[in-house]
């Protein structure tokens, strides 16, 4: 079965303890998530990022403040990205917020799944930020569209977690 790793959302502004939309604990999963990105590269699976991209007035900075603005450090990943086959960004159209790395809230795609059935991927695990968000809505997304799904809880941080 080809498998692929999924990385959401694991950012500079929202992993590092002064980003502008901190998870607690998020940068305690560095290690893990990066340990997960050597043993699917060794398997020659695929490992897939994918990056919240907001313009400068983004609709959802009403509810979130603002966090991952276009050209700023605050969207950088937040490990060694070297073995990263593919980045999905997500959130730059400005009416939409997308929490799934799928499609976003108007139900448009972000190519994602495109992506994932060009390459005859049927097994994803999905790690990253935040658990009860964008974590949340990409597995809810996965499953919908039929792929076995693992949500690897060590690899994943979310807004209620303490510090
Ligand atoms: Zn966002």
């Amino acid at each position: 079965m080809n498998k692929a790793l999924i990385i959401v959302d694991y950012q500079f502004d929202f992993v590092d303890p002064s980003g502008k939309l901190y998870v607690p604990t998020a940068e305690t999963k560095k290690n893990y998530i990066e340990k997960l990105i050597e043993e699917f590269y060794d398997n020659k699976n695929l490992i897939i990022a994918t990056k919240d991209v907001h313009p400068i007035d983004h609709y959802s900075f009403k509810e979130w403040g603002p966090h991952c603005v276009v050209n700023t450090n605050g969207t950088d990943l937040y490990f060694d990205a070297s073995k990263v086959n593919k980045i999905i960004e997500k959130g730059k159209n400005k009416e939409t917020e997308s929490y799934s790395a799928f499609f976003d809230e108007k139900g448009n795609s972000n190519f994602l799944d495109e992506y994932l059935r060009e390459n005859n991927i049927q097994e994803l695990t999905i790690v990253g930020v935040a658990l009860e968000v964008c974590v949340k809505a990409t597995f809810d997304h996965a499953i919908e569209l039929g792929y076995k799904t693992n949500l690897d809880l060590k690899g994943c941080a979310g807004f209620q977690d303490k510090k």
